[in-house]
């Protein structure tokens, strides 16, 4: 059995505040890797209502020591690697960073945990990027990866490390092939939010046009808070293994923004522009997950339909820019 502390890397991103609130719901002692900024990045701690009760340990995921003295200070049993620079678009203009921070920054989260309490039970937030390529209709555990951009390239190498660290050396290591997951918390430049951010502006007269890219492209998307539940579900398994988490259902953009748009009484095509700067040198058409393995196993099913999702975000966002 693990012990009832957790260490997050990534603690300030979106999944880190809802797992983090999921942990302490459970009565975890929560631990998190706080990377060093010039700015606030605790604001999504602070929104979820946890920042007083998470404790933060400066950190880096490109240095091996300060993930060691993590481990040693947190006493952790369960270790999340929810760290990384997670935006597709941002890895082919910093490729080397990707690579350093999502690639080899899990394998010294891997390492930390190895040197100093190997029984600790270790996530790594892998994701469906690493697909890229479509070679099957749904993807699932047995579905070949083919990387699509320097990020999936980096997550391609953790998720391997993390099999390789399960194997080799024995541990409780489990990676999450996650597909979308989106919240009010989403980082401004993810796609959904972009959208829903915009919507309220155009709907608030701040706004008037939204420029996207391929809007044809197809994605898988769900909750990221009932995306967590499957983070924690996996580490509470007999042993470690690979899980697919995913909603099943697949939406273009396009069907996506019209459900925001809709839900304040706009029109899509009245606002949308079409801008080929927002074009990435290569695309990944359609991601579709089949997370049958994960409902069998972890007993795990999403909850959140898209509608509810999309809407719940626009809500947010029009609370945000009208206070
Ligand atoms: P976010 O971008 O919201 O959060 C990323 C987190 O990583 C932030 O806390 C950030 O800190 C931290 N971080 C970045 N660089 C470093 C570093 N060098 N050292 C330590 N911490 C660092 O991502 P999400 O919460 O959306 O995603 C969580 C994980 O899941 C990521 O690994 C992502 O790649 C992966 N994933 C996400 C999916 C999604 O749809 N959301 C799908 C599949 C996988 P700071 O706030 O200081 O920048």
């Amino acid at each position: 059995m693990s012990n009832k502390s957790a260490l997050i890397t990534g603690i300030t991103g979106q999944d880190g505040a809802y797992l983090s609130k999921l942990l302490l719901s459970k009565g975890y002692d929560v631990y998190g890797v706080l990377a060093r900024r010039s700015t606030d990045t605790l604001w999504r701690l602070r929104e979820v209502g946890v920042q007083d009760d998470v404790r933060l340990i400066d950190g880096d995921l490109t240095d091996l020591s300060s993930l060691i003295r993590a481990m040693e200070t947190s006493k952790a049993g369960e270790v999340y690697n929810l760290g990384a620079q997670s935006f597709v678009g941002t890895s082919w203009q910093q490729p080397l960073l990707t690579a350093q921070v999502d690639g080899v920054g899990a394998l010294n989260v891997l390492e930390a945990v190895r040197i100093v309490n190997k029984q600790a039970r270790f996530y790594q937030a892998s994701t469906s990027e690493m697909f890229g390529l479509i070679q099957a209709e749904m993807q699932d555990e047995t579905t070949p990866f083919y990387p699509r951009s320097p990020y999936g390239v980096a997550k391609l190498m953790a998720h391997w490390a993390t099999v390789n660290y399960r194997e080799s050396f024995g541990m409780h290591a489990s990676s999450g092939i996650l597909f979308n997951h989106e919240s009010p918390l989403r980082g401004i430049e993810f796609v959904t939010r972009k959208v829903t951010d915009a919507v309220a502006r155009i709907k608030l007269g701040r706004q008037k046009e939204l420029r996207l890219g391929n809007i044809d492209s197809k994605r898988d998307w769900g909750f990221a808070g009932d995306y967590v539940e499957a983070m924690w579900l996996m580490t509470q398994q007999p042993a470690g293994d690979d899980y697919v988490v995913a909603t099943g259902l697949t939406t273009t953009v396009r069907d996506m923004c019209e459900i925001a748009f809709g839900h304040v009484g706009l029109k899509a095509d009245e606002h949308l522009v079409i801008d080929p700067a927002f074009f990435r040198p290569a695309e990944v058409d359609v991601l579709l997950g089949n997370p049958a393995k994960a409902m069998a196993k972890l007993g795990w099913k999403p909850k959140t339909s898209l509608e509810q999702l999309i809407t719940m975000m626009v809500d947010a966002d029009m609370r945000r820019l009208s206070a």
